[in-house]
């Protein structure tokens, strides 16, 4: 019966999400979304690596944000917490690394300063890496931060300053990881980074498995284009049981003045073409995130109540997902 209602409960608060701020809300519905003590993934931040708003835009997206901070998002960014050993990981470190921190350690009721047990890294773009800053001398002079990168991403932090001063004076500790390489993170939680196709300008980029005991979840914030992948999105959807991926822009034209050629990702038009003979259950694992500045769903409107109806999720800063 207490399993049942806390169930209901859990329901509720599902209903409820996308009204919650996470840092108001995030230890009650916790507390509620993991009756058994089970790991989970809290969604951190949801917009592309600039943020939003995008430094110097005055455009309807962004106009209305400078004035006011309460419909600000934060860069893209996952928080995985196991209540149980207490341990946290942290998925990026972005510009908003500081209020991500606090958030993540807040789920677990931490002092602000405590160090996730690791930080994992996709790619050397500034959304994904550049928030490492804050472990430094010049912040909070943190000792051995336990940071996991991909071969090349560790060479271009270990031969590039800034970077290379915060591995100079032990602030980070860089750990290998390898591509289709599981791990366990703990006895709970396992996790495989994979190489997907990106603009690898200084680095290799990859998504992530996560596992834990009860659900698995797959993390792509960055992808060119889904047909230049090695592997078919729909079979790795059919793995897990949440897919956070990458929904950049909504459709081609959405910068105007700017070739979206050099600047690929799949639009979530594209996305939801592939993925429109898929059933319901499949579409529903499915959570956009890392929203550019101008995609339309990060305001109300048409375009996020037509992913609502078709079946897809969409990220919101605070979401719990039980693993
Ligand atoms: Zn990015
Ligand atoms: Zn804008
Ligand atoms: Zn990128």
């Amino acid at each position: 019966m207490r399993t049942m209602i806390k169930y209901f409960f859990l329901c509720l608060t599902l209903l409820t999400f996308s009204a919650c701020t996470p840092s108001e809300e995030s230890s009650v519905e916790a507390s509620i979304l993991a009756p058994d003590n089970s790991p989970y993934l809290v969604v951190l931040g949801i917009a592309q690596d600039a943020g939003y708003p995008q430094a110097g835009c005055q455009k309807n997206c962004c106009r209305d944000l400078w004035a006011q901070k309460v419909q600000r998002k934060m860069v893209t960014c996952l928080g995985l917490v196991d209540p149980q050993s207490k341990e946290t990981w942290l998925f990026e470190a972005t510009p908003d690394f500081p209020d991500q921190l606090q958030l993540l350690n807040q789920e677990l009721g931490q002092d602000a300063g405590v160090l996730p047990k690791g930080i994992f890294i996709s790619h050397a773009h500034m959304g994904h890496y550049t928030g490492l800053m804050n472990l430094g001398r010049e912040a909070m002079g943190a000792k051995n931060a336990a940071v996991w990168t991909m071969p090349r991403m560790t060479s271009y932090l270990t031969d590039n300053g800034p970077w290379s001063q915060l591995v100079a004076l032990q602030n980070i500790q860089l750990q290998k990881l390898k591509a289709d390489s599981t791990f366990q993170l703990n006895e709970r939680l396992k996790l495989t980074p994979f190489l997907v196709p990106h603009r690898d300008e200084f680095s290799e980029t990859v998504g992530f498995k996560i596992e834990g005991t009860k659900a698995s979840a797959l993390f792509i914030p960055d992808i060119d284009k889904w047909e230049r992948w090695d592997l078919d999105i729909r079979e790795e959807l059919a793995k897990v049981d949440f897919a956070f991926i990458d929904g950049t822009f909504f459709e081609n034209g959405e910068i105007p003045g700017r070739d979206m050629a050099l600047i690929p990702h799949p639009f979530i038009e594209e996305s939801r073409a592939l993925f429109a003979e898929l059933p319901l259950v499949e579409k529903n694992k499915i959570h956009f995130i890392h929203f550019n500045h101008t995609n339309p769903v990060l305001k109300m409107g048409k375009e996020r109540a037509l992913l609502k109806q078709e079946g897809f999720g969409q990220c919101e800063e605070g979401d719990y997902f039980a693993l």
